[in-house]
């Protein structure tokens, strides 16, 4: 996706995976300023400890404690989280919703929820309320976020086949449930679907998840993981390269991966 998009905007960078050992994360980030790279991105298990070696985290990585994007500020590293911000933007241009004073339910409070409940309490979301398997770890993420944002955060146990309350605007699945090659989908009743709901998914592959389809069904509009997969990776790109991201060409690229 982000060589697609080296390629399109005729940018001589690459974009290489490299595996890092825990150990090895602090020599890893000083190798990176001192061969001049531009950035990078983490995943598990160094979304966390990272922090610790960075110059600055940028606030909304902070709250939500983790941080899977660095980028330079001269000889600064600054860490960052796309996570959110990529559903915000997906959100905002696919699916035309400004999250400012809506109701919004999550499933699920793992790193994906917890990056997107907070970007959501931020960009204004009334009320958020979180839903997951574990309550414990549901109920630790709504204070979390009710103590440090103005939205109103509750945390709800998972009822078997859950009936979503009628006054909310989005349901997002922001669990596993479906991530290929698993094709359940989260356990709810889904009648209480209503057609003006929006219904969203973090998955990205496969892009119309059993979650969706069901949605889908109901008569509700639909928003892909895909999109917020290729955003996030778009507002990296800026972030390293300062120039807007062919998202199209993003895209393209994604769908292109997982199909094969
Ligand atoms: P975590 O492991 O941190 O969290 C997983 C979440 O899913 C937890 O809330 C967990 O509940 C819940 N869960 C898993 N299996 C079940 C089940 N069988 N029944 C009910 N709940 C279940 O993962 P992440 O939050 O990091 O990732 C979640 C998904 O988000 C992944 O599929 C990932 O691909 C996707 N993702 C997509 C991105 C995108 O750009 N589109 C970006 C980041 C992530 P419990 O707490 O009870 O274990």
């Amino acid at each position: 996706m982000l060589e697609a998009a080296f390629r399109k905007m005729k940018l001589d960078w690459r974009y290489l995976t490299i595996e890092v050992l825990p150990e090895n994360l602090e020599d890893a980030l000083a190798g990176m300023k001192a061969m001049g790279l531009q950035g990078l991105n983490l995943t598990i298990p160094h979304k966390i400890e990272v922090m610790k070696y960075l110059d600055a985290v940028a606030d909304d990585a902070s709250l939500i404690g983790a941080v899977n994007t660095v980028r330079r500020d001269g000889d600064r590293l600054i860490g960052e989280n796309t996570d959110g911000k990529g559903f915000l933007e997906s959100l905002r241009i696919d699916g035309r919703m400004n999250p400012a004073g809506k109701e919004f339910l999550i499933l699920g409070a793992g790193g994906a929820a917890r990056a997107l409940c907070t970007e959501l309490a931020l960009a204004g979301a009334r009320s958020i309320r979180i839903v997951n398997r574990t309550v414990s770890r549901a109920e630790a993420l709504a204070s979390h976020i009710s103590r440090n944002t103005a939205a109103e955060v509750s945390a709800l146990p998972w009822t078997p086949a859950l009936s979503l309350p009628s006054s909310v605007n989005v349901l997002v699945n922001a669990t596993s449930i479906g991530l290929f090659p698993d094709t359940n989908k989260p356990d709810l009743n889904y009648d209480s679907i209503r057609q003006d709901m929006l219904v969203c998914d973090v998955i990205p592959n496969p892009p119309e998840t059993e979650f969706l389809k069901e949605a889908s069904r109901r008569g509700a509009r639909t928003l892909d993981g895909l999109g917020m997969l290729v955003y996030q990776g778009a507002i990296g790109f800026k972030m390293w390269t300062g120039l807007e991201a062919p998202v199209d060409e993003m895209k393209e690229a994604l769908i292109k991966e997982f199909q094969e």
